[in-house]
């Protein structure tokens, strides 16, 4: 007998080649790509398999409903996404959907419904990995998706709009064309959805350091970006002399620096990152006169983020003003922070203890589908162990075991929500 936390593992390893993905030697799976429509046709089947109905809504999330015993009770949501990253890992999103199909295989094998139905639900665009944009297949189901941001192409110039309609779901799934004017229709009408929990492999080592299998997530991170220019003085590399530079780059070097040591000072989950960064005009022989970096600052807390950020931007004006370079910050990004909901949080890591694991509580560094749907309805999600800390890359791993201590934890989650309210 397979257990269903190996069971899920396998399914995933089973999505993570052609014809699941749209590249030949690595896993790419794109929103609206072919590969998403033949995982839907997969996924699908196996929904179908556990007992569910299965539907394609308005914004091509996969859903398979799995009914409970009273027709108007709202329902608990469980999924994650099935895009992924370009050369990505296969368990970053599917393993949430598995293991949610997985719950409800369990409970149609010992003949049980639950007061409340179950839909498992695959989004369709969390990673934003085709278009210039993410987690709009969630911001769609929970209602707060601007339709401005439907206004996107991929990189060879193919709409949004064009996309859907070329979309070519399994006969299995859905008959329907998608289109664009029917988009904002996937959203849930307020006060139906009960609660949403979600499923993740961690994205960071802390499980692993600890020797822990699972991790109740109190919120996810909020997240500022920047983009900082750092005008000096272009000039020939070979003719001026030393104090005479007014150099943009060896400026925002010493600001990388300083980035990193700010971040560093406190012991907490702040993390502040230089991802990007470009010199021009980017010749050998020539002094940088002009520099564009991002700035990334998260913490679980807004306001050690917003106090570390601001002592960043002073430190980078200190050190514009020594070196007699202008520099310019703008905020380009500012995501709240999503806190999980406190009932839902105590009653998962209370079935986490039931499975004989160690409950640990920590904050998420990532963006998840999970932080969308806060707005709809209360939100959970549990962090599974992933090897080395490593994702949104093909060596990323995760042990059966610990995905059947999920599943447990689940199932534990499941039957805490219907006592909690009222059988
Ligand atoms: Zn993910």
């Amino acid at each position: 007998v397979v257990s269903g936390g190996a069971r899920a593992v396998a399914r995933c390893d089973s999505l993570g080649a052609s014809p699941y993905s749209n590249a030949p030697d690595m896993l790419y799976r794109g929103y609206l790509t072919p590969a998403l429509a033949r995982t839907h046709e997969a996924v699908g089947a196996w929904m179908a398999e556990a007992g569910m109905n299965v539907a394609l809504d308005a914004a091509a999330n996969l859903i398979g409903r799995y009914e409970g015993r009273e027709a108007d009770a709202r329902a608990l949501l469980i999924g994650s996404h099935l895009d992924s990253v370009r050369d990505g890992g296969r368990y970053d999103g599917p393993l949430g959907v598995m293991l949610g199909i997985e719950c409800v295989s369990a409970l149609k094998d010992a003949g049980r419904r639950m007061r409340f139905p179950i839909e498992v639900i695959g989004f369709g665009d969390e990673e934003g990995s085709r278009f210039p944009s993410a987690m709009l297949t969630s911001q769609a189901v929970a209602g707060t998706l601007d339709p401005a941001a439907l206004e996107v192409e991929d990189a060879e110039g193919i709409a949004l709009a064009d996309a859907l309609r070329g979309f070519g779901p399994a006969p299995s799934v859905s008959r329907r064309p998608l289109r664009l004017q029917d988009y904002l229709a996937a959203a849930r009408k307020p006060g139906t959805t009960r609660a949403y929990l979600e499923a993740h492999i961690e994205q960071g080592p802390a499980l692993e350091a600890e020797g822990l299998p699972l991790g109740i997530v109190t919120g996810i991170a909020s997240q500022l970006r920047y983009r900082v220019t750092i005008t000096g003085v272009a000039g020939h590399a070979g003719t001026t002399s030393m104090p005479l530079r007014r150099d943009a780059l060896a400026a925002a070097a010493e600001m990388v620096l300083a980035v990193e040591r700010i971040a560093r000072a406190p012991a907490s989950d702040l993390v502040a990152t230089v991802g990007r960064i470009e010199a021009a005009p980017g010749a050998p022989n020539v002094i940088p006169g002009r520099v564009v970096f991002s700035i990334d600052v998260r913490a679980g807390d807004a306001e050690r983020r917003d106090r570390a950020a601001e002592t960043i931007l002073a430190e980078c004006t200190r050190i514009a003003a020594v070196r007699g370079v202008e520099h310019e910050a703008s905020r380009v990004h500012d995501l709240p922070a999503s806190p999980c909901d406190a009932e839902l949080m105590d009653m998962l890591e209370a079935a986490v203890a039931a499975t004989g694991t160690p409950p640990r509580r920590l904050v998420s560094g990532a963006g998840h589908d999970a932080m969308v749907m806060a707005a709809l309805c209360p939100t959970a999600m549990l962090f599974v162990r992933c090897k080395d800390g490593i994702s949104h890359n093909p060596a990323e791993e995760v042990d059966p075991g610990d995905v059947e201590l999920a599943l447990r934890a689940m199932l534990g989650f499941i039957d805490r929500l219907e006592a909690a309210d009222g059988a």
